[in-house]
């Protein structure tokens, strides 16, 4: 095999590539680097491969797609036939009143388009966001980004109109410390709520806010569930105000929390539902969908990208849809992220310095904290998932504080594969926090 190592110093620094290793190849939960070396990947190339790597049906319509055209432009009068196909595969999936689709390429590039159908829907300006969120690296979508300062720093000043809230998130709430038996999916604290509507009276008016933009389930923010009250609270004030909710279910769609959408989980319809990672299993595909007289609000050609909705990615979305649903794994997902928050609840029990263990499907995350307290402890997070990697299992970070440890393995996995995470991770945590 080549040795590429004397051109790693030509990829720019700004990706952070620490290791000098070379990924070569991927199937299942399974990447190779150059050396054979296998590793378990259960961070799904970040939320994206939920089918497995190169699932053997979404590789096959791939080829057979590229077989009969690479790029057909779908904005010269024209629509395509994949993107009708994955349209009608959509329809099954979304929820039913969301029946119209535009499509992009990247998460953020779908953010903006949901923000930018906002503002010209409503002709108003600002934006809520909240708080931890990360809704990705455009000008426009760090704006509404505010997981850690390394995404603004030095960018600023950015995209005006943008407010932020308190996201619902119990293990750090201020009131919890008052009443810790608030917390969790059933916790009615209305104080996150409290603060939207304290923004609607001080910093931005309802009649100047076209929408509050939010996760369903916190991603590089920490991997937090709110409360279902807290998302339904925000769609009543949506209702109450004629503002639109869009729901930003980029990383937590496509099987991920063991429905097809998270959405699911709390029994709310967003105005604007945003996807991307695991609709293409890799190709890059993102998209919005929403009610079509919304759509139709929407300025015909004053949106859209040259290769938004290629047609090899809508071909691919296509089969990622199909295989999810044909292939149990959204319910995979959900019988093995009930086993994962077991086992780690268990290991919670042991080890002090696991704060917090939450999650919803296989979309779970482990709070590391200094024993005895809640300071959050980063060190500890980047040890054990260091430790882990040198054992052949690849997790993520994620956090304001960096210190959640995330798994998201693709949807794919065996519950043995997963007890082989796990022996790994339990056998880190031993050799790291003794
Ligand atoms: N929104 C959420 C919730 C995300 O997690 C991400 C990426 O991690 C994005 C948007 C941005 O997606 P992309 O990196 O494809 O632009």
């Amino acid at each position: 095999m080549s040795d590429w190592s004397d051109l790693i110093p030509h990829v720019s620094p700004v990706w952070t590539h620490l290791l000098d290793k070379v990924l070569v190849r991927g199937e299942g939960p399974y990447v190779w680097d150059q050396d054979g070396r296998r590793y378990l990947d259960f961070t799904s190339g970040i939320g994206v491969v939920n089918t497995g790597h190169c699932h053997p049906r979404v590789v096959e319509a791939i080829r057979e797609q590229a077989g009969r055209a690479l790029h057909l432009q779908a904005n010269i009068g024209f629509v395509h036939e994949p993107m009708l196909r994955l349209i009608g595969a959509l329809k099954g999936v979304v929820p039913p009143e969301l029946d119209t689709f535009f499509f992009s390429n990247s998460g953020a590039e779908a953010v903006e388009a949901a923000v930018k159908l906002a503002r010209q829907a409503t002709g108003r300006p600002n934006i809520i966001a909240f708080q931890r969120a990360f809704h990705g690296r455009t000008v426009g979508t760090m704006s509404l980004t505010s997981s850690k300062t390394i995404y603004r720093a030095m960018y600023q000043p950015l995209m005006a109109g943008v407010f932020f809230a308190p996201y619902a998130y119990c293990y750090r709430c201020p009131k919890m410390e008052a009443n810790p038996e608030r917390y969790g999916s059933n916790c009615r604290c209305d104080w996150p709520l409290e603060q939207v509507r304290f923004l609607l009276k001080s910093q931005t008016a309802p009649e100047e806010t076209a929408a509050i933009l939010v996760e369903p389930v916190l991603g590089e923010g920490g991997y937090v569930v709110p409360p279902a009250a807290f998302l339904r609270g925000l769609r009543e004030i949506c209702d109450e105000y004629g503002i639109l909710l869009i729901l930003d279910e980029v990383q937590s769609g496509f099987g991920r929390t063991g429905r097809f959408f998270a959405l699911e989980h709390f029994g709310v319809v967003p105005d604007i539902l945003v996807m991307a990672k695991g609709l293409a299993s890799g190709l890059p595909l993102s998209g919005i969908a929403a009610r079509r007289e919304l759509m139709e609000r929407w300025e015909p050609g004053s949106h859209g990208g040259t290769y938004g909705g290629n047609v090899v990615a809508c071909a691919a979305a296509e089969a990622t849809i199909r295989v999810l649903l044909e292939e149990g794994l959204v319910e995979n997902a959900a019988r093995l992220g009930e086993i994962l928050l077991d086992r780690l609840r268990a290991l919670q029990a042991r080890y002090p310095g696991l704060g917090d263990v939450r999650g919803l499907g296989l979309m779970v995350g482990v709070e590391f904290v200094v024993p005895g307290g809640r300071t959050p402890d980063k060190d500890r997070a980047k040890e054990v998932q260091k430790g882990c990697r040198d054992n052949g299992l690849l997790l993520l970070t994620c956090g304001t504080e960096e210190n959640v440890i995330r798994w998201i393995p693709p949807l794919v996995i065996t519950e043995q594969e997963l007890e082989t995470a796990l022996e790994i991770f339990e056998a880190v945590l031993d050799s790291v926090v003794q």
